[in-house]
């Protein structure tokens, strides 16, 4: 039998193998093997398209996800009797994001189809049905998977409409999305738009005057890359356009960052928000043209002084620890040539806090290269760098003085600051 990596099959879900054993339903004893392969087999989500009596018109779609991250949705529509029909229909996977200490998101994988079938109207020619089969990737379903494996499938159909066709209609498919996903309970939507949908998705449309991949859709906040859309939040008030701040960092504060990064994070594409994502903590995201927003919620007027995650209570972090860990995330996207579509999706409220999935931010001893730490654990590791003994989180640099570089006791993660970050080889 071959060795299973548990790591790498189950991701944070491994934290607890019993865990994955009640997911996948299997009974007690169960081989790890044995769960392994049920945790990582594709899911298919099957349904038929049915429409109330005495409209003609049917189909049935099919979208199977895998562990990787790639997806494939495939249906049609048919016209079933005299009329012909124009079809747009907003297709959705939603499925539960934890958020350690807060109230869990939804994540939603979103898909629009539109297409006309003719009936047997001797007036119309053209095709009775109408077929899509839609295939792509993202990192979201791979990190996601454990909740993406129990999604709730839905959809809603409308007929002689023309979403993408008329002004407004990207923004009135975001809201049918968004609409879709609240029915989950859930404190926010994340969507990631898909196939033919995202091509179609016309950014510009959505933009706030004045404000780069910052949107309101469906009476919320969302903070937007190329091809997905995040739930954001103020501190203390509901989010409207007048309250949403945005600005590029001041000269001091590219001075203080640049004692950590030498040059190597390009400040002028660098937008700083005073949003906040689920569970109400600070985040970074990819926006549109180039832009990387680091979203810092109450670090938002003074980062360099701040002590807090994003949120109202300070004391947490070293002054400027939060802009660093999250200047690391933009030194990612500017330096990797792939990376994950949003940052910091899991920052607890409190270290170990009960539930709390603090794996993905813990790092293990400087023997291994960058490349070993996962994201989060690359930006622990520089902004602990940065904060040194005064950083009141714990961390394994404690012990060191605040970004300490001498050949005295050297801080031993000091070497991926020289070495890596500095240096820009991601
Ligand atoms: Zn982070």
């Amino acid at each position: 039998m071959p060795a299973v990596n548990v790591r790498a099959v189950f991701g944070h879900a491994a934290a607890s193998l019993e865990g994955v054993r009640a997911d996948v339903g299997v009974d007690r004893p169960a081989k790890v093997s044995q769960l392994a392969d049920l945790y990582v087999r594709d899911v298919v989500f099957d349904e038929p398209i049915v429409t109330s009596d005495g409209i003609a018109l049917g189909g049935h779609h099919t979208l199977t996800v895998r562990r990787d991250g790639s997806y494939r949705y495939q249906g049609y529509f048919r016209a079933t009797g005299y009329p012909s029909y124009e079809v747009a229909m907003v297709t959705t996977l939603g499925y539960q994001i934890p958020v350690p200490g807060a109230q869990p998101g939804t994540g939603q994988l979103a898909f629009a189809v539109h297409g006309r079938v003719v009936g047997t109207d001797i007036f119309s020619s053209g095709d009775q049905e109408y077929h899509w089969d839609e295939s792509g990737h993202s990192p979201l379903l791979q990190t996601q998977w454990s909740g993406v494996r129990h999604g709730q499938f839905q959809h809603r159909l409308e007929y002689d409409t023309d979403w993408f066709g008329a002004a407004g209609g990207v923004v009135n498919f975001v809201a049918q999305a968004v609409a879709l996903g609240s029915t989950l309970g859930a404190a926010g939507v994340a969507i990631v738009v898909a196939g033919t949908a995202a091509d179609q998705f016309d950014l510009e449309q959505l933009v706030i005057p004045g404000l780069v991949g910052i949107a309101m859709a469906g009476g919320a906040a969302y903070v937007f890359g190329p091809g997905a859309m995040f739930p954001a939040f103020l501190i203390g008030a509901v989010a409207t356009a007048a309250l949403i701040k945005q600005r590029h960092l001041r000269d001091e504060e590219r001075a203080f960052a640049d004692r950590v990064f030498r040059g190597r994070v390009p400040f002028d594409r660098v937008l700083l928000t005073n949003l906040v994502g689920l569970g109400g903590v600070a985040f970074t995201a990819p926006g549109p043209g180039g832009a990387i927003l680091v979203n810092l919620g109450e670090g938002y007027e003074n980062p360099t002084t701040y002590t807090g995650r994003g949120g109202s209570e300070t004391g947490k972090k070293a002054p400027g620890q939060l802009l660093i860990h999250e200047l690391t995330h933009a030194w990612q996207i500017a330096n990797e040539s792939f990376t994950p579509e949003y940052y910091c999706r899991a920052l607890p409220t409190a270290v170990g806090s009960a539930g709390g999935d603090m794996s993905a931010y813990e790092y293990g001893p400087p023997y291994d290269g960058w490349r070993s730490f996962g994201t989060e654990a690359q930006a622990s590791i520089v902004a602990d760098w940065f904060g040194g003994s005064r950083n009141p989180d714990g961390g394994h640099q404690r012990g060191y003085p605040p970004m300490h570089d001498s050949d005295k006791e050297p801080n031993p993660y000091f070497r991926y600051i020289r070495d890596n970050i500095r240096t820009g080889i991601a």
